[in-house]
């Protein structure tokens, strides 16, 4: 049996690009402000997740039929996927503390899922048994082809962490079965939720099966033809409604639509097809500049889970699933490495802060589904633990009955180090800024190794430090985000200041340090004006991060609807807060809600803001991102 991956495995792995992706093992978190999340994930998600998935039967419904098992199919029909991203999370994250116990975990769920394949391959606890409904007779709903993704995914990881096992079986037999049932002599029909696509193509990637990118590539060139059934928001929402050559924007339901360009990326890498990696990137970028929250959430109408038209973006609205947030890492990254473009590493950074680190609570067990960027009404007490919601909006939750964000999230996480550097035909570039170590080979073979420590994003200063190389020049990149207006860099001497991609090209000896400076000052930023929800008003960024205002129940601010700030004066408060200059206009309540513009400003004292990831962890709470401006800056200040 072939080992496992020598990189400790990582979640995409192309044959062609720019950039060379590292795995676990060539690249770690050590501490720091990402340590302290993954660990929120290994001691709290897991197994938090696993415990509301056999309490929910999810788990059990592999055993349905069984002498033991249950009658009857429980939860939604995608409730498979929940546990094959599970045991994708669960892989990576022994692939990075190596526990037996969880690895232990690990076989059990595949020898239940093994249980209940069928012998020509079909897997899905849903569909084909006594009593439900046949195989494939939904595909606009049953998402039948999207559990089969998640579960190739798992096995990816799975074997990429442990080498080839029985998740690795049970994925070819299932690939194998649905490249006979939707081949090219076989049904024409597509998923109504890609998801299939990016895990055939890894799933090649893994096993060199090339029938498996063929199928991708066909599932992607069906698409866009209306062949499923009508919805009643339009074959938008399955991205059905223009093939994904002609499309122009990410439309429809946003993590359906961002997978599908996942998928769409890795065909097009894997088959040279340069017009389509065109297509998805011209594509990727026109959402990011118009239809994407300033956290980089994606999705901003909740009916349908979707992206609305150009600039309809209103805060208190805001869809922004935790879930489109790591499809959008998962696009951006996989655009970062065909392309080389490190504007997409600055986007994985703003989602990863700003969404992603915002969705869990810090003991693991809680969750937003969808992440409002202006909280009106104090979000509700935290259901206890024997509660569960529906889906969508409302406060971190320990479950909802569609739970598809937690194992989402903590997949990403789980795998997290192997976004911090790639490598280049040359050297090694740095794309995010951690306590972490790199060891891997250059290109030509040598072996580098350095470490990187910083309090980022709290503050700063980066220092790498060269610990081992094999001699030589070769050339080490650093990204400067586009936001560090003012940076510097430091090789032994005085600083330099530097702009965009650093690249420092030398005989780098072991004990080299390299200092990276990145302002921190707090900026205010302003929208598109075609951004109506938000017109009037400014954001505080400091660093990668975005900051709200909150006033929690208890100990309110008061009513954030109606704060005013002043544009022009911000600063750090040395802990994790910004200071603003702000007030409270009076409230005009009337019978009517519209007349002439309002009059004076508040009086001004200073307001203390707060990460956004931050936010709702102090019980519930109002919240905005976006704060309305006074109308005569720095005029008015009252008491200092
Ligand atoms: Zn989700």
């Amino acid at each position: 049996m072939a080992a496992s991956d020598p990189t400790g495995g990582r979640p995409v792995d192309p044959s062609r690009g720019a950039l060379r992706p590292l795995g676990l093992a060539e690249a770690r978190i050590t501490a720091g402000f990402w340590a302290d999340r993954q660990r929120v994930i290994s001691e709290g998600s897991l197994d938090h997740a696993r415990a509301w998935m056999d309490k929910v039967g999810w788990t059990g419904n592999f055993m349905i039929g069984a002498a033991t098992g249950p009658a009857e199919h429980r939860g939604r029909e995608f409730a498979d996927s929940e546990v094959y991203k599970l045991i994708e999370a669960m892989s990576w994250e022994t692939g990075r503390n190596n526990d037996p116990a969880r690895k232990r975990e690990i076989d059990e769920l595949v020898a239940l899922i093994g249980g209940a394949q069928e012998k020509d391959g079909y897997l899905n606890t849903a569909y084909g048994r006594p009593g439900q409904a046949p195989r494939w007779s939904d595909l606009e709903w049953g998402h039948e082809l999207y559990c089969a993704g998640h579960l190739l995914q798992a096995a990816v990881a799975d074997t990429r962490v442990h080498g080839p096992g029985p998740l690795l079986e049970i994925a070819r037999r299932t690939a194998d079965h649905i490249c006979e049932t939707f081949g090219a002599d076989g049904s024409t029909g597509i998923c109504g939720h890609p998801e299939i696509e990016p895990a055939l193509v890894e799933l090649y990637r893994v096993t060199g099966e090339r029938r498996y990118l063929e199928q991708a590539r066909l599932f992607v060139e069906r698409r866009g033809h209306q062949t499923l059934a009508p919805h009643q928001f339009g074959w938008s929402y399955f991205s059905d409604d223009i093939p994904v050559r002609a499309a122009t924007v990410l439309r429809g339901h946003a993590v359906r639509a961002l997978y599908l360009a996942c998928g769409v990326v890795d065909v097009a890498v894997e088959t040279g097809d340069d017009e389509l990696l065109t297509a998805v990137k011209n594509q990727f970028d026109r959402t990011l500049a118009r239809r994407t929250y300033l956290t980089g959430g994606m999705g901003s109408r909740h009916m349908d889970e979707a992206f609305s038209d150009d600039f309809v973006l209103p805060s208190d609205r805001a869809y922004s699933e935790s879930c489109a947030s790591v499809a959008a890492v998962m696009l951006a990254w996989r655009l970062l490495l065909a392309t080389g473009d490190a504007r997409y590493a600055d986007v994985i950074e703003r989602i990863l802060y700003n969404v992603v680190a915002t969705a869990i609570e810090d003991d693991g067990r809680a969750f937003f589904y969808a992440h409002s960027l202006h909280q009106r009404t104090p979000t509700r007490a935290l259901p206890d633990d024997e509660e569960q919601l529906g889906f969508g909006g409302g406060p971190r939750a320990p479950w909802f009955e569609v739970s598809c964000c937690l194992p989402n999230v903590s997949r990403l996480l789980a795998s997290l180090s192997t976004y911090l550097a790639v490598a280049d035909d040359e050297g090694l570039r740095i794309m995010q800024y951690a306590d972490a170590t790199v060891d891997t080979r250059l290109a030509d073979g040598r072996r580098v190794a350095l470490e990187t420590t910083t309090a980022y994003p709290h503050d700063g200063d980066v220092t790498i430090r060269i610990t081992a190389t094999d001699g030589g020049e070769w050339p080490l990149t650093l990204r400067v985000p586009a936001w560090a207006d003012g940076a510097t860099v430091t090789v032994g001497g005085v600083p330099e200041p530097v702009t965009g991609t650093l690249t420092l090209r030398r005989a780098f000896a072991a004990g080299d340090e390299i200092r990276l400076h990145l302002p921190m000052a707090p900026r205010f930023t302003s929208p598109d004006p075609r951004i109506d929800a938000v017109r009037g008003c400014v954001a505080v960024e400091r660093g990668p991060v975005v900051y709200c205002a909150e006033s929690p129940v208890g100990e309110p601010l008061g009513d954030l609807d109606l704060l005013r700030v002043d544009p022009g004066r911000a600063s750090a408060d040395g802990d994790e807060g910004v200071e603003v200059w702000g007030g409270l206009a009076a409230a005009t309540d009337a019978t009517w809600p519209y007349d002439e513009p309002v009059g004076d400003d508040p009086p001004l004292g200073l307001i203390r803001l707060l990460p956004y990831h931050r936010w709702a962890r102090r019980g519930p709470a109002t919240m905005r991102v976006w704060l309305p401006t006074v109308q005569s800056p720095r005029a008015r200040s009252t008491d200092g």
